[in-house]
């Protein structure tokens, strides 16, 4: 889905403390397309992402995706949206107390899927994952690499067409970096869900973004297609 963010801003606080984090901003990220939102600690990136999933409202300015003003959803619509868009964060927020299946499962508990179905859903994307045989362990047994990879068959169980990926990588080491960036790829590819990928780091941005917004103090510095963006002068 497209998602379109025409001129928003976000202030914190309100009257004599109001601050703005968010000045002016503006851009399309394209059905199917690997955006990076790239920026230091403080930048806003996060406040940009949680206006998207409507977790921050914008203090002005409009979120449309695929044409349709989002910005004031409630309710069912408010749902809707939620469940259109998977997300994922640094520390995986797995439940500590579930398997590794049930925390899959978890989403589609929220909205009455019947169990035979969230079993088949959950195992169909713990399969495509690569994690198939590691269903009843609990988080605390796994890898890194692997909780986030149980995130992911999560953030997925509803079929988004959207995932937005919150420094996603940040607490992975460099071989398992690469391994969820080329998951997060044929996840793009073969389920065509657009990802919106938060991040601080250069490398990270090269390796699987199609265009890259700049974030700094709020706004938008630079913006393009990552291969112009970063080629060598
Ligand atoms: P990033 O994700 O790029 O690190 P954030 O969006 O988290 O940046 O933060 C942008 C700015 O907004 C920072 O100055 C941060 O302190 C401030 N901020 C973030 N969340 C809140 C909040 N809930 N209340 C007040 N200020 C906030
Ligand atoms: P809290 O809101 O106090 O952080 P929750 O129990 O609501 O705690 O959620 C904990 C974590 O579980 C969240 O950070 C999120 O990653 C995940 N989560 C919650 N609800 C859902 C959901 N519907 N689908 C997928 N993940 C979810």
């Amino acid at each position: 889905m497209t998602i379109q963010i025409d001129h928003l801003h976000k202030s914190y606080g309100s009257g004599a403390e109001a601050h703005e984090v968010l000045h002016d901003i503006n851009l399309t990220i394209d059905s199917g397309e690997v955006f990076g939102i790239l920026g230091s600690s403080g930048a806003g990136k996060s406040t940009l992402v949680r206006c998207i999933n409507l977790l921050e409202r914008p203090t002005s300015g409009k979120v449309l995706i695929d044409g349709r003003d989002i910005t004031g959803a409630k309710g069912k619509e408010l749902a809707d949206v939620r469940a259109g868009i998977g997300m994922i964060f640094q520390n995986f927020s797995l439940f500590q107390q579930r398997t590794v299946l049930r925390n899959v499962t978890f989403p589609l508990e929220l909205n009455h899927t019947p169990k035979a179905k969230r079993e088949e859903r959950a195992r169909y994307l713990l399969d495509l994952v690569g994690l198939a045989d590691l269903a009843d362990r609990y988080p605390s047994q796994l890898s890194g690499g692997q909780q986030q990879r149980v995130a992911i068959a999560r953030a997925l169980a509803n079929n988004p067409s959207i995932m937005l990926c919150d420094e996603a990588t940040s607490a992975l080491d460099s071989t398992t970096t690469a391994q969820i960036l080329d998951l997060l790829r044929r996840i793009n590819r073969e389920l065509n869900v657009t990802l919106v990928v938060i991040t601080h780091s250069l490398s990270v941005a090269r390796n699987i973004c199609d265009r890259v917004a700049m974030i700094d103090g709020g706004r938008i510095v630079e913006m393009g297609d990552t291969e112009e963006l970063f080629a060598n002068p």
